[in-house]
């Protein structure tokens, strides 16, 4: 099978643009600044720049495409780890077979039903279902179903992303049938003998079957993909560019990129060696760096952002280029209905920001962000290359303001704190001046009907 990620020449190109100069530099962030992308050797001048000053101009831009491609939006959602168990042997990560400590759980269709609830509860709106790479693709089907189905109040999941081991172009159409929203599959490392080194036994040892997952599920017709690296494992700079090349291997041949990229740092999990001791470090300096050069290189690609990190980091984060936010997570099965913040017998790794949603929220609030919990485009049929088309012109930037207000009111109404609350309807008010005046008479109708008790009104 042919490896479209070329490891000889992203080696190659990283020591070419070693030690760029400042001229360089500031030609590629002005490039940037256009909207348009990088090239892998752009954004390898940017990786490897270490002045100061430099970098400080790197976040800038970073911030200024994230104000005017995302404006001052944060997208929530929850994970939702539906089994631990696992036929996989990954020595990062606490739910690998051999961790014979570790207490299994699979939720049977009645337990996940009482973990949506909960979520819906809290106000949440998109779920990620996670599973351990065990479970057959007839219980995927049917816990996507079960997420649907269940509702508690006014609250109910109205887009279900998946995360789960790799699958076949026939069982990711069962996914797609399922009315699935953006569907995971992350590649870990890209490096080919790192990632032999970190998975010892189980079918994920074939790094083929993983790198071509997304290809098969564009196949199956599910066209917002995601990918996402385990930062960690290997050079991070090596990793960059190989996400850039997995991006630019699906724009080839499907005509669309990824729809959303993950970057998540290793954090210590039990019996886990690679998770305690990483072999490759990302500091906070570089983990910046990756959020702010990624936001540059591919500015339509939404980033995500998890509970891995701690609160001060992630206000930092949010800033550089982050589009979309967890928060209350729970990386164990039944985590939301135990509420204990940290269980190292169930869970894959430990978290950094244990806050509750509405505490989240009113912090975000503090620093000018309007929470969204919009699902509008998947809902409306815009998705894949149909996304990307009001994307790239900048026509989604109307639709995501008027809807992230309108979630954020029925999230107010049903679920917010009196602080929040009191905050929150004074921040609706002084944000309506950014819905685009051809809409606005309507946003206040469907946000007047919203205060008179309807739901789920979207553009
Ligand atoms: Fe299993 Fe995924 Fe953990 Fe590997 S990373 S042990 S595949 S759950
Ligand atoms: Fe996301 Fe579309 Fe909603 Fe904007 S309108 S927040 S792109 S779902």
């Amino acid at each position: 099978m042919e490896n479209f990620i070329q490891e000889e020449k992203i080696h190659q190109i990283l020591k070419e643009k070693k030690n760029p100069n400042a001229e360089e530099v500031r030609k590629i962030i002005k490039k940037g600044l256009e909207k348009k992308g990088l090239t892998i050797e752009e954004t390898a001048v940017l990786i490897n720049t270490e002045d100061e000053k430099l970098l400080s101009e790197i976040y800038d831009a970073a911030y200024q495409i994230k104000e005017q491609i995302y404006g001052n939006r944060l997208v929530f959602f929850a994970p939702l780890y539906v089994t631990n168990a696992c036929q996989n042997d990954c020595l990062y990560c606490g739910f690998r077979s051999s961790n014979k400590e570790l207490k299994r759980r699979t939720l049977t269709m009645d337990e996940l039903a009482e973990e949506v609830q909960i979520l819906e509860d809290m106000g949440h709106k998109r779920v990620l279902l996670v599973y351990g790479e065990s479970q057959k693709i007839g219980y995927l089907a049917e816990s996507v179903k079960t997420v649907y189905q269940t509702k508690s109040g006014k609250g109910e999941i109205r887009r279900v992303n998946v995360n789960s081991a790799p699958l076949t172009v026939e069982e990711y159409k069962i996914l797609k049938d399922a009315d699935i929203g953006t569907y995971q599959c992350f590649q870990e490392t890209y490096h080919q003998e790192t990632y032999q080194k970190m998975h010892v036994s189980g079918k994920k040892t074939d790094y083929f079957w993983r790198l071509y997952a997304l290809d098969r599920a564009q196949e199956a017709g599910l066209d917002d993909v995601a990918v996402g690296v385990l930062f960690g494992l290997y050079d991070w700079r090596f990793e960059v560019l190989a996400l850039l090349q997995h991006s630019e291997h699906l724009e080839k041949k499907f005509g669309v990129g990824p729809h959303t990229i993950s970057f998540p740092r290793l954090e210590p999990a039990l019996n886990a060696p690679m998770s305690i001791d990483p072999p490759y470090p990302v500091s906070d300096h570089d983990f910046k760096k990756i959020v702010a050069v990624l936001r540059i290189a591919v500015p339509y690609t939404g980033l995500i952002l998890t509970t891995r990190e701690t609160p001060e980091f992630r206000r930092e984060l949010f800033n550089l280029g982050v589009s979309q936010v967890s928060a209350a997570s729970k990386t164990y099965p039944g985590g939301y209905k135990d509420s204990i913040s940290h269980m190292p017998e169930m869970e894959q790794f430990t978290l950094g920001d244990t806050r509750n949603l509405d505490e989240v929220i009113y912090d975000i609030l503090n620093m000018g962000y309007i929470p969204s919990f919009c699902t509008a485009c998947y809902r409306l049929g815009r998705t894949g290359h149909d996304f990307m088309e009001y994307a790239k012109p900048g026509d989604i930037h109307k639709f995501c303001t008027p809807n992230a207000l309108l979630t954020f009111a029925e999230y107010l109404l049903d679920y917010g704190s009196d602080k929040t609350k009191k905050k929150g309807l004074d921040f609706l008010e002084k944000e309506k001046s950014k819905v685009d005046p051809a809409l606005l008479p309507v946003y206040e109708k469907k946000l007047e009907e919203i205060k008179q008790g309807t739901r789920d009104l979207f553009f």
